[in-house]
């Protein structure tokens, strides 16, 4: 008898094996199709739904297929229009994708994991360490869910929710060639946000897909940078700058990178210079300046030196935009996910 979690799951099938394995049930391939578009346009994972299916069809899924899709256990709705969701995984364990609606923009954030290994000091992700790798259709589904059940529409994506992405990349290009081949994003529209591994960063340079990259620097000063995310002790800054580089040779393209003003540890105009010089050509970058998320049980403070930090790398001709929290009020700023219930 085959045990209950041997099945695979639904989603976890590619349009090739599910005609494979409507032919062997004696099915016509234009049923893949209908699957598909349940599955990937609705979101919907109980088979019994699916009504233009006929009804031994149906059952066939149910007995063959693991159906559980994402069960909402929490959703909070920010003043500013941002909304954050908490989900029970079909594989186990919880996380938080976040909703972010801005000028004209339907950002989704994205976790890759449950929890996250790297213990970045300033983050609350970090303080829950690892439960699990999300699997890749597990990443694309919080996109489908939140475009096919709740319904919100959906223009943007960005893997910067729980996780290091390049920490799971084989589940990262799955999502990523769900997300274009399944639920029809431009890659364009795609953005990988990392603290820096660079065999990876160089692999996501020769994909197909040409995504967005962005890089969390956080201070340019390898010491301090060390104090701030604990997995730049293993790897040095001018290895990650030459990814990058190669990054941006190879795309013909610029990367961002991400600086979050922690008040009087990143801050200065050192700070600023050392920016200033990571970021000289061959690199191709521009700098988005994050206000920080206060994290309770954490003793880091917003920056009192945004706009004075800004006009310092703006003289030095470096395009640098301050981004302005979304979603604080709930929890679902940048470094605050922490799966939190009300
Ligand atoms: S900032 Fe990103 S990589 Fe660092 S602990 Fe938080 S989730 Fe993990």
């Amino acid at each position: 008898m085959v045990r209950v979690t041997e099945r695979p799951a639904l989603w976890e099938l590619s349009p090739t094996q599910w005609e494979a394995w409507l032919k062997a049930q004696g099915q016509p391939p234009y049923r893949a199709r209908q699957i598909e578009s349940w599955l990937w346009g609705r979101a919907l994972s109980d088979p019994r739904q699916m009504s233009n299916l006929p009804a031994s069809l149906r059952s066939l899924l149910e007995e063959n297929f693991r159906t559980q899709g994402l069960k909402l256990l929490h959703r909070h709705t920010s003043r500013d229009g941002t909304q954050k969701f908490l989900w029970q995984m079909p594989e186990g364990g919880t996380t938080e994708t976040v909703w972010i609606p801005h000028r004209g923009r339907h950002t989704v954030c994205v976790s890759s994991q449950v929890g996250c290994s790297l213990n970045c000091r300033f983050c609350a992700t970090g303080q829950l360490g690892l439960e699990r790798q999300l699997k890749g259709y597990e990443i694309a589904l919080q996109v489908a869910t939140l475009k096919g059940a709740y319904p919100l529409p959906v223009s943007h994506v960005v893997f910067m929710g729980m996780g290091e992405p390049l920490l799971n990349y084989s589940a990262l290009i799955e999502a990523i060639e769900l997300l274009t081949t399944r639920i029809g994003l431009s890659a364009r529209r795609l953005t990988v946000s990392t603290v820096g591994v660079p065999k990876a960063i160089r692999r996501l340079a020769e994909l197909p897909q040409r995504i967005e990259l962005a890089f969390s620097l956080h201070s340019a000063l390898s010491e301090k940078r060390r104090e701030l995310i604990p997995l730049a002790a293993h790897i040095p800054l001018d290895d990650i700058r030459e990814a990058l580089i190669y990054f941006c040779q190879q795309r013909r393209e610029w990367v961002t990178l991400e600086y979050v003003l922690l008040d009087g540890i990143n801050d200065s105009p050192e700070d600023a210079e050392a920016l200033r010089d990571f970021v000289a050509p061959p690199l191709l970058a521009k700098v988005n300046l994050i206000v920080y998320n206060p994290v309770p049980g954490l003793p880091f403070r917003p920056s009192q030196r945004i706009e004075a930090f800004q006009q310092q790398l703006l003289r030095r001709g470096l395009l640098a935009t301050v981004r302005q929290s979304r979603g604080a009020d709930i929890a679902a700023g940048c470094g605050q996910l922490a799966r939190q219930k009300p």
